[in-house]
């Protein structure tokens, strides 16, 4: 055999922050990280990427970010911050994307530097994924400001834009240095984004714990009351799952597996055909109410248990339906999104179903007459 071997492992480590009041001077915990990450004799920049609503939403903050900057000193802070529309746009629109290649260069932002975003999932995504590819990787630092991203996307590993209509088309598996979920951020979100991003907690829930299922059901009007102690503990505890589940598991993804896309595979498709009108965690609850429906349907789930997973998703005001999700034949629009789901991953299609509430089993194959019949009930119901 004429061959040489080669083999190595990297190890990545970084620290969810729960706080509030992140830029307040006398908040010293995200100075405490960047002194802890120094290295003597070097001053590191940090540039800052906002979410336009955010910055809109929280008039004082880049003030504030700056007066911290003055207080601690342990990076020279970049004063012009790049603030980006939020929402899908920033991932739809290339132009977002090279706006930040394009300061990384003005700039001289390099890899012992930092890009922080500060925004809503899809910010943080594009900013991760700029921040990956420039430079060959520059440290990014993510400040998650919904609740969606707080608890699911900004505590994982990967980042990513939009491309020819495809949700996540183009992406990078690079996890950040420091999260910091601040929960004064969600102080100013509407009714619509603040519950949008518990449908992930659900999902989560359902395909690994019974007992935390059952908590979102007994504190679900607090939620919807906008009630900041069940808020902070369904953040957390669905942000815990999330990354003990990356940590045990696959965490770039080489299988064909993805567990954590339970709802998923209709809920990518049903935001490219709504033009994004339906977000990302409203896509999720109606993909979780199909798959539980299909899971009920196919002999796996007990149908008193999808009666309460959809009057869960119900009472917490989400809508389980939408006309586009209508399936009347094997080459609907929205069946195309199983299709894309599994060429994204790549092998074998591998859905995730349920057997149980809190217990998931993975398929490989989705009989189409039961998904028609699975839409048809959910739409006439
Ligand atoms: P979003 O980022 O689209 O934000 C929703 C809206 O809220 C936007 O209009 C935004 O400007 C606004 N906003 C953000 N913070 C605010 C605040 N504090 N106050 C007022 N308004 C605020 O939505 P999202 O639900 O956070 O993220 C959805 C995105 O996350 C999707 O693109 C989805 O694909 C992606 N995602 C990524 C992963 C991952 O692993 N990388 C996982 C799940 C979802």
């Amino acid at each position: 055999m004429n061959y040489l071997q080669q083999s190595f492992s990297v190890k990545f480590e970084y620290r969810v922050f729960f706080t509030d009041m992140l830029f307040d001077v006398s908040n010293p915990v995200l100075n405490d990280f960047l002194v802890s990450s120094q290295v003597e004799g070097e001053m590191r920049k940090i540039m800052f990427v906002v979410d336009a609503n955010v910055a809109l939403h929280h008039p004082g903050l880049l003030d504030q970010v700056k007066l911290y900057f003055l207080e601690y000193q342990a990076v020279t802070v970049i004063d012009d911050v790049l603030i980006i529309p939020g929402g899908e746009i920033a991932k739809n629109e290339p132009s977002y994307y090279t706006r930040i290649v394009d300061a990384v260069n003005d700039y001289g932002i390099d890899r012992h530097s930092y890009i922080a975003a500060i925004g809503g999932g899809s910010i943080l995504d594009l900013v991760g994924f700029a921040a990956a590819v420039s430079h060959r990787g520059i440290k990014h630092i993510r400040i998650p400001t919904t609740v969606l991203s707080q608890n699911d996307s900004g505590v994982g590993v990967k980042n990513s834009v939009n491309y020819k209509n495809k949700k996540n088309f183009l992406g990078s598996f690079a996890p950040p240095v420091a999260v910091f979920n601040d929960y004064h951020f969600l102080t100013t979100l509407n009714d619509r984004d603040w519950r949008s991003g518990i449908s992930e907690a659900i999902k989560v829930a359902l395909i690994k714990d019974r007992v935390f299922f059952e908590w979102i059901e007994q504190h679900a009007t607090a939620l919807v009351k906008r009630d900041k102690l069940a808020m902070q503990y369904l953040i957390r505890r669905c942000a815990e799952m999330h990354m003990n589940h990356i940590s045990s598991g696959d965490p770039f993804e080489s299988g064909s597996s993805r567990p954590l896309d339970f709802g998923h595979w209709s809920a990518h498709k049903l935001e490219q055909l709504t033009n994004f009108e339906v977000t990302h965690g409203e896509a999720v609850a109606m993909g979780i109410a199909l798959d539980s429906l299909y899971s009920c349907l196919s002999g796996r789930l007990a149908e008193a248990d999808y009666e309460r997973i959809v009057i869960l998703l119900q009472t917490l005001g989400f809508a389980i339906f939408h006309p586009m999700m209508q399936v009347e034949a094997a080459n609907s629009p929205i069946v195309t999104g199983l299709q894309e789901f599994q060429e994204h991953l790549g092998g074998q299609l591998t859905i995730m179903l349920l057997k149980d509430l809190g217990v998931g089993e993975e398929v490989h194959e989705i009989d189409k007459n039961l998904l028609i019949q699975a839409a048809n009930k959910l739409r006439n119901r």
